[in-house]
């Protein structure tokens, strides 16, 4: 559903950003919707690129309570750190701020009758969950992110 997506202002801020656009995609990481496929198996790719959301509870980084990063599947680009990690009991991995303000772009989402803002990887496009304003201080936010969507990198020992 990429005609729902808006052009992002972080990506108009990235120096390579231009051959992507006159290639015909707005994410400077690009594949067809048979490649995405291949590269993420069928799970994920239902979710980063179909905008589904997975059952609650039912991934691992959940319980990932190490200290590392948590990267994009789609694309590897460093999305949230453990540091902003917390239970919200959603069942859903929780963040309140994503690791840096250019990792991700957002769109507003209608369907299912609510409004919604989507998050998504700045760099792939590829769907990662929603942000919510009920999380916690200091933002109070609460990113809402499908496991499905990550990859856990963890720290490495000193
Ligand atoms: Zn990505």
């Amino acid at each position: 559903m990429t005609s729902r997506r808006t052009i992002l202002g972080a990506l108009a801020a990235l120096p390579f950003a231009a051959p992507a656009l006159a290639a015909g995609g707005k994410f400077a990481i690009s594949f067809t919707p048979a490649e995405w496929q291949r590269r993420l198996g069928k799970e994920a790719y239902a979710v980063l690129r179909e905008e589904a959301t997975e059952r609650p509870f039912t991934s691992p980084l959940n319980s990932e309570k190490r200290a590392g990063t948590f990267v994009c599947r789609g694309c590897a680009l460093p999305l949230f750190s453990s540091a902003h990690k917390f239970d919200s009991g959603t069942g859903w991995p929780s963040f309140w701020q994503p690791i840096n303000k250019a990792a991700l772009g957002t769109n507003v989402d209608r369907s299912y009758f609510m409004v919604r803002t989507e998050v998504h990887c700045s760099r792939c496009g590829g769907h990662q969950g929603h942000v919510f304003d009920d999380g916690p201080k200091p933002t109070g936010l609460r990113y809402c992110i499908n496991g499905l969507a990550l990859s856990f990198v963890p720290a490495r020992a000193a």
